[in-house]
Formats: structure tokens, C-alpha cells, sequence
């Protein structure tokens, strides 16, 4: 599956704002947002003007792909399922987003980014309901429960990880047993509780155009 390559940094800093796709780096003055707080490229510290609603609305839709980490084709496709489905297209697709195994294991806290969460599963680290699943992508149901495979509980980095569980909020969707390195998605979450700050409805306003 194709995935982006360059420097992370260079997307929060041309959002001006942080995505966390870093992980403890993010939370550290070595941030690049901390320390060049202006777009990238040679013209990055240019006065813009007053932004057009189209350039707005782009802007949201950047900020939510890049912070799951998703390239275009694979987040239109996550918009026209949840144009689909009933309800309000905005947060059915944050719903379906935030069911991503890869986001369900990151928010547990067995990783630091989405993007560690992505390679660890890919290299069979992880397992739902105590099947093996190597697909990031892997909708998560109400009720699954997700975490290490016995063989890679004791991996550093996903001991390191689970670290800084107690400094995070966990959200109310998600229960975790750092015990038994296991997590349950508990239920659909409905929008006040994702902790995402962007506007989703810009997106639908850009992607019915
Ligand atoms: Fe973004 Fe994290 Fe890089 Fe800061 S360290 S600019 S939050 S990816």
C-alpha cells in the first residue's frame, strides 16, 4: 500500500498547526512547529492574504487526511462510504476513521503514532479478538478487542509506549487493560467525543462541489 515518505514535519508546518505524527517528538521542543512555527519552501514565511473559502476548506480536509494518515484516493473513498451511510456525512466519517486499526491501536497507546501503528501491524504484531490482523486499514467493531500478540508484549517500543498511557487521556470509546496489553473498542463514538479540532463538514462542502 502506498503511503507518504517525506518529512512529517513539513505537513504540520504547512497547517500551522500540530498533527502529532510523531510521537514523543511532537510533545518536545525539538517539534517542528515549536521551532519554525511558518510553511515550508522558500516562500514559506510570506504574508499571506485573506484565505478563500475553497482554500479553507482544503486546508480542513489536509489537516484530517494527513493526521490519519491517509493518502487522497484512500480518504475519498473513506467520504463516499460515509456519504452512504445514514446521518451526518461529517462524522460518519470521522466514525469510520477513528475504527482504523491502526487509530484504535495508537489511541490505546501501544504506539506513539498512527504511523508506528501502521508497521507494527503490517509486521504481524498485532491481533483483534485474538486473530492476527496485518491490515492498518481493519474496521473495528463495537466490542472487538485489540492489543500485542503474546510474542510481541515485551517489544521495546511498544513497552515504551504504553509508558505514557497514565499522561494521556484515553478517549471514552476505548477501554484499555494495560494489564493484560488489551483494548476494547467499546461503541460507535459520537462526534463530541473524537478528538479531532477540524471542521469535517468543510470537507463535505469540498468534496460535493
Ligand atoms: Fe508535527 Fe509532531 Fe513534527 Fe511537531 S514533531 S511538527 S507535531 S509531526
Amino acid at each position: 500500500m502506498a503511503r507518504y515518505r517525506a518529512a512529517k514535519c513539513k505537513l504540520c508546518r504547512r497547517e500551522g498547526e500540530k498533527l502529532f505524527l510523531k510521537g514523543d517528538r511532537c510533545f518536545s521542543n525539538k517539534c517542528g512547529i515549536e521551532k519554525r512555527n511558518y510553511a515550508p519552501g522558500e516562500h514559506g514565511r510570506r504574508r499571506r492574504g485573506k484565505p478563500s473559502k475553497y482554500s479553507i476548506q482544503l486546508r480542513e480536509k489536509q489537516k484530517i487526511r494527513r493526521m490519519y494518515g491517509l493518502l487522497e484516493n484512500q480518504f475519498h473513498t473513506y467520504f463516499e462510504k460515509a456519504a452512504q451511510q445514514k446521518g451526518i456525512t461529517g462524522t460518519n466519517l470521522l466514525r469510520l476513521l477513528e475504527r482504523r486499526l491502526d487509530n484504535v491501536v495508537y489511541r490505546l497507546g501501544f504506539c506513539s503514532s498512527r504511523a508506528m501503528a501502521r508497521q507494527f501491524i503490517r509486521h504481524n504484531h498485532f491481533q483483534v479478538n485474538g486473530t492476527k490482523v496485518n491490515v492498518p486499514s481493519f474496521l473495528v467493531n463495537p466490542g472487538d478487542r485489540v492489543g500485542p500478540r503474546q510474542k510481541s508484549k515485551n517489544l521495546f517500543l511498544i513497552q515504551e509506549s504504553m509508558k505514557t498511557i497514565d499522561t494521556r487521556q484515553m478517549v471514552p470509546y476505548l477501554d484499555m487493560d494495560p494489564n493484560k496489553m488489551e483494548g476494547e473498542f467499546l461503541e460507535i463514538p459520537s462526534r463530541d467525543v473524537i478528538p479531532v479540532t477540524m471542521d469535517e463538514q468543510m470537507v463535505v462542502e469540498l468534496y460535493s462541489k
